[in-house]
């Protein structure tokens, strides 16, 4: 029996294609690197989908066997089709975790299950990031000293428009001075989420060491604890977990849908 964590490492791969530096950084691309990185921890089997695929490699059965999906988009977001998207939202209420990665913050998925703009400012300047462990007891921060620094990065500050998260495991600083939420934790329905900011697709950062060793965790962390099926059953009155009498002017038959 293979009890392996199944991820499926989802990547953009628009820019690999048309930036000589991404490309330079990324031969097989940001996915694979991603999930060359996972595929080093023995209890995780990590495979790849990208957006040119066929349902952008997010089909029914693909999704049914991901207990962890990892979600790297930026040029194209608006391109993931709708019907992917709630696919990937049911699945997350039903327990699969979701790790959104970088400029992920923007995507459609994130933002629908988050609810806000998700918006935040930014700046290219290949400054120093220094990414602050909040909480050393948190298990996506297991193995990380006080702070680990990328040597050049994007700049994301704040305001960052999400809601307020479960729990903040990172806090990044900039050279230029800026702070960021850079690891934030959610839970939609059955599902973990972790947002994790570096990434940004000219610069190496996925074959930073730490950068590896959080996304491991990450997907550790937000693996399925149970899977629930939502969904709005009547429960009529012989149904009742004690015995009652039906009354009232609005009796719905058993098996009928009830107001919502
Ligand atoms: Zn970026």
């Amino acid at each position: 029996m293979n009890s392996k964590l199944r991820v499926t490492v989802w990547g953009e791969n628009v820019h690999e294609h048309k930036n000589k530096l991404v490309a330079q950084a990324y031969p097989k691309g940001m996915h694979t690197c991603i999930a060359d990185a996972l595929n080093k921890d023995a209890s995780i089997v990590a495979r790849t989908a990208t957006l040119d695929q066929p349902e952008h490699g997010l089909t029914e059965a693909v999704l049914e066997k991901t207990d962890v999906l990892t979600w790297w988009g930026h040029c194209a977001h608006g391109q993931v089709q709708d019907a992917v998207v709630d696919r990937v939202q049911k699945r997350v209420l039903e327990g699969m975790g979701l790790i959104v990665l970088h400029s992920g913050h923007y995507s459609k998925i994130f933002k629908r299950l988050l609810g806000t703009t998700c918006s935040l400012t930014w700046r290219e300047a290949g400054e120093k990031e220094r990414i602050w462990v909040c909480n050393p007891g948190h298990p996506i921060a297991a193995g990380i000293d006080k702070y680990f620094e990328i040597e050049q990065e994007e700049m994301y500050g704040e305001p960052f428009a999400i809601p307020n998260p479960d729990e903040i495991v990172f806090l990044s600083w900039f050279q230029g001075g800026e702070v960021f939420r850079s690891g934030a934790t959610f839970k939609r329905g059955n599902g973990k989420i972790f947002y994790f900011r570096p990434g940004h697709e000219v610069y190496p950062t996925y074959h930073h060491p730490q950068v590896q060793r959080v996304i491991q965790n990450a997907v550790r962390w937000a693996a399925p604890e149970g899977k629930w099926i939502d969904s709005c059953p009547n429960v009529p009155a012989d149904k009742a977990p004690e015995k009652i009498t039906a009354r009232g002017p609005t009796l719905h038959k058993a098996g009928e849908a009830g107001l919502r």
